[in-house]
């Protein structure tokens, strides 16, 4: 009976397989990494209506629509970035929160093999349903969110502050009307010798089953990140700039002896998830460097991008990638940690793999080596906002990103026919 049972299966799975001429899109001999499903090797990948259909040698390009050639390039599953401020608009004193510090996501995602991005806590409850409007349902991007703990969201100065506008029922409740969307609660920014804050975002959480991301930090002397791991946070909850030293925010690595400090190896093993959330001045090499030499990875490579970060060190979700290759992160791993790895901080394993079935969202990278490099020194140099200044040999460029399905940017016109799709005007 089993065995009948797996016979059914097994013909319904080929039935699921799509026939070649059937294919909207056949990448062609490109080397695939897709940490989920252990793939590590030159590979064919087939799309059809929108979903991965086939990872395999020698997929036939016959009736395909459009043919990729990506030889010599590496096709990964779409990037996702768990860090990002997307919620622009014309609000001109309200930082990010429908205002100019934040972004139009389709404007950056695409050119760096970015399909799904999570914006960290520019709305709250209060506006959240304006953010979805204007961006979330605007944009070809997948745009999910962190529910900021503060009700008028990321509106800068004393709104921040205000703790009586950290409601964690009401802001549970939105986040559980928007399933969807809403992928875990924020707290950022909050400058006060206080846990309330903190504890209000992981009641949030709590009451909405969903991670909380903690931007920690602001209070001079900083509050004990010991405390905030092993007291207040539970497995699963994120802790972004784990890169980051400020004088208002303690450290990860002990700067006296550059070592990872003890308790932080046992908030991972607690589930603690460190996120790089690069950002404007929260990541340093001094920092970095140090944890990187001794094995401590960071669990998901995110960007914290804005109008400010983007244009000084961070710059992009390659760029950022590209640093931790530089420092000896191995590629896998920096994979890895901007894939498969974000999507299941999030909870939404449906997406960051090949696996058939999953939304066809692909980034097919190339590795830049720096003998190409202008200056012709043999490197690429990777600076942080200190000045502090490493030098890699390899660069990652985005070459093609497909987003469910479609290809929507395409370097150097890699596709057999050169198809882009561009968002319907409306
Ligand atoms: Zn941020």
């Amino acid at each position: 009976m089993k065995k009948l049972y797996f016979l059914v299966l097994s013909l319904l799975c080929c039935a699921t397989l799509a026939p070649a001429q059937e294919n909207n899109i056949v990448i062609k001999g490109g080397h695939v990494i897709d940490p989920r499903n252990n793939i590590n090797a030159v590979m064919d990948v087939a799309i059809r209506d929108g979903k991965i259909v086939q990872v395999a040698k020698n997929i036939d390009t016959k009736g395909a629509i459009q043919v990729v050639d990506a030889k010599g390039m590496y096709v990964t599953p779409g990037l996702i970035d768990i860090h990002t401020h997307v919620f622009f608009g014309t609000n001109l004193d309200q930082t990010y929160s429908n205002g100019p510090n934040a972004l139009p996501p389709d404007g950056f995602t695409f050119r760096n093999g970015v399909t799904t991005i999570v914006d960290a806590g520019c709305a709250g409850w209060r506006n959240f349903e304006v953010f979805k409007k204007q961006t979330i349902d605007r944009s070809q991007t997948r745009v999910l969110a962190l529910l900021n703990i503060v009700g008028e969201g990321m509106r800068g100065g004393t709104f921040e502050q205000n703790i009586a506008d950290m409601d964690p029922q009401k802001t549970a409740e939105m986040a559980k009307q928007y399933p969807d969307h809403v992928v875990g609660i924020k707290l950022a920014h909050f400058n006060g010798y206080d846990w309330t804050p903190t504890d209000r975002a992981v009641e949030a959480g709590k009451l909405a089953g969903r991670p909380v991301m903690i931007d920690f930090g602001g209070s001079n002397p900083p509050l004990p990140i010991e405390e905030l791991y092993m007291k207040h946070l539970r497995p699963g909850d994120i802790y972004t700039h784990c890169f980051g030293q400020l004088k208002t925010r303690e450290a990860i690595v002990d700067v006296e002896t550059g070592k990872v400090k003890p308790f932080v190896l046992e908030a991972r093993k607690k589930g603690i998830l460190f996120d790089v959330g690069y950002g404007g001045i929260s990541f340093a090499f001094s920092q970095a460097i140090p944890a990187i030499k001794s094995g401590f990875f960071p669990n998901t490579i995110s960007t914290d991008i804005h109008t400010g970060s983007m244009n000084n060190a961070m710059k992009d979700m390659l760029n950022v990638m590209s640093k931790f290759l530089a420092m000896g992160m191995d590629l896998q791993s920096v994979i890895r940690a901007s894939t498969w790895a974000p999507a299941q901080a999030i909870r939404r394993e449906e997406l960051g793999s090949l696996s058939v079935g999953a939304p066809a969202d692909v980034a097919i990278l190339s590795l830049l080596d720096g003998k190409f490099n202008v200056r012709e020194t043999g490197y690429f140099g990777f600076f942080d906002y200190t000045g502090y200044k490493i030098e890699g040999k390899q660069k990652f460029n985005c070459e093609m990103t497909i987003r469910n399905g479609k290809i929507v940017y395409d370097l150097n016109g890699i596709a057999n026919p050169v198809i882009v799709t561009q968002r319907p005007r409306s």
